[in-house]
């Protein structure tokens, strides 16, 4: 009988582990057909097709398997991470399936969504305060690793983050535009990860494929130029001074992660461009009634800054950005506060049309 898993392992009957399809990677590349101009051609990776619903399966399964195969996760052991909210959610998911206890750094900043999400997964969330920020929360797991000997993930500094990114994400690119024109790779940063793997792919392979870097607008941290205090093992140790709260959830904490630091050593981007929250939160519901692809507030992000190249773009250029994530899981957040919940007037007018049965009570 065929099945599926989450690991690509399944035990048999008879206790012996047999490969099965897994779900996580192979997300498809999807052609947008009404948010571009007229030219270029838009291509989005829908990250969202993830049984966890974000581009951070990947990299959930990724660690925990890596350090089962290492030892440095033992059978039962629990698991920590600091996370703005995706990497929890994928971790709980992965972590429920494989037995591990989790539990979940976040500031108090990130969606109801997304506590929620967790804990009916089976993890423990712990609650940082908002004034401490990502590097807060990101202290408080360190403290609670080094008290309790727990796993922790550790998804902003691990190797595996790039190199998951390197042997998935990138290879499955490379794989879809094989023969085909590629000009631009778009993608905003959390951890870094994305940009990490991808670039190290695209460089080899597709060397006259350009890669965009995304940024929130309000502040721009990357583009001010301003370094980053770091401490021992290149690990941040100070808010960076042009940080402020953006509304990209998923995106850019309030410092520049090892991860990101390394790749961008390296030249990973040839261009970087801010985007506003206006502008995002206007192409994500753009996404959703044009295209019927209702993703989260980065790739919102991403499909805006992607609509800037696609302008400036010579004709028959093609341009592929990331949709990170799903955005059912944003519905407390400004990306649904214009949305309604009762029935406007056009809406009315449509049960009044008929005589017989009316809705308003007598
Ligand atoms: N978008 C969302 C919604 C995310 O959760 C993340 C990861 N935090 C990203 C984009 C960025 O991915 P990466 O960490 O690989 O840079």
């Amino acid at each position: 009988m065929p099945s599926t898993c989450l690991s690509g392992q399944r035990k048999g009957a008879d206790g012996s582990m047999h490969r099965s399809s897994t779900r996580i990677g192979n997300t498809p590349t999807v052609l947008l057909r009404n948010v571009g101009p007229e030219h270029p051609t838009i291509y989005a990776k829908a990250e969202f097709f993830h049984p966890g619903a974000s581009v951070k399966d990947r990299l959930a399964l990724a660690i925990i398997e890596t350090a089962e195969q290492s030892g440095a996760l033992a059978p039962g052991q629990s698991v920590i991470e600091a996370t703005s909210g995706n990497t929890g959610i994928c971790l709980a998911m992965v972590c429920a399936q494989k037995g591990y206890p989790l539990i979940v750094t976040m500031a108090d900043s990130s969606s109801i969504e997304r506590r929620r999400l967790m804990r009916v997964l089976g993890a423990k969330v712990v609650l940082t305060p908002r004034s401490g920020k990502g590097l807060g929360m990101y202290r408080k797991t360190v403290e609670l690793v080094e008290a309790t000997g727990w796993f922790l993930a550790n998804q902003f500094e691990t190797p595996v983050n790039a190199a998951i990114h390197e042997a998935t994400t990138g290879r499955e690119i490379i794989a879809d535009f094989a023969g085909s024109r590629l000009d631009w790779f778009v993608t905003g940063y959390g951890t870094g990860g994305t940009l990490a793997g991808v670039s190290t792919v695209v460089r080899a392979e597709r060397p006259e494929t350009r890669i965009a870097l995304i940024e929130p607008a309000n502040p721009q941290l990357l583009i001010s130029g301003t370094p980053q205090e770091r401490g021992d093992g290149d690990v941040p140790s100070a808010t960076h001074p042009s940080f402020e709260p953006h509304p990209i959830q998923g995106w850019r904490p309030d410092f520049i992660p090892h991860v990101l630091h390394q790749t961008l050593a390296r030249n990973a981007h040839d261009d970087l461009l801010p985007v506003s929250g206006a502008e995002t939160m206007e192409w994500t519901r753009t996404l959703a009634r044009k295209e019927g692809i209702l993703t989260g507030i980065s790739g919102g992000a991403t499909l805006a800054a992607d609509r800037r190249i696609a302008e400036r773009a010579p004709e028959g250029s093609v341009i592929l950005c990331m949709l990170p994530d799903i955005g059912e899981r944003y519905m407390s957040t400004p990306l649904f506060e214009t949305i309604a919940t009762e029935m406007d007037e056009a809406e009315m007018a449509i049960p009044r049309s008929t005589p017989g049965y009316q809705l308003e009570a007598d």
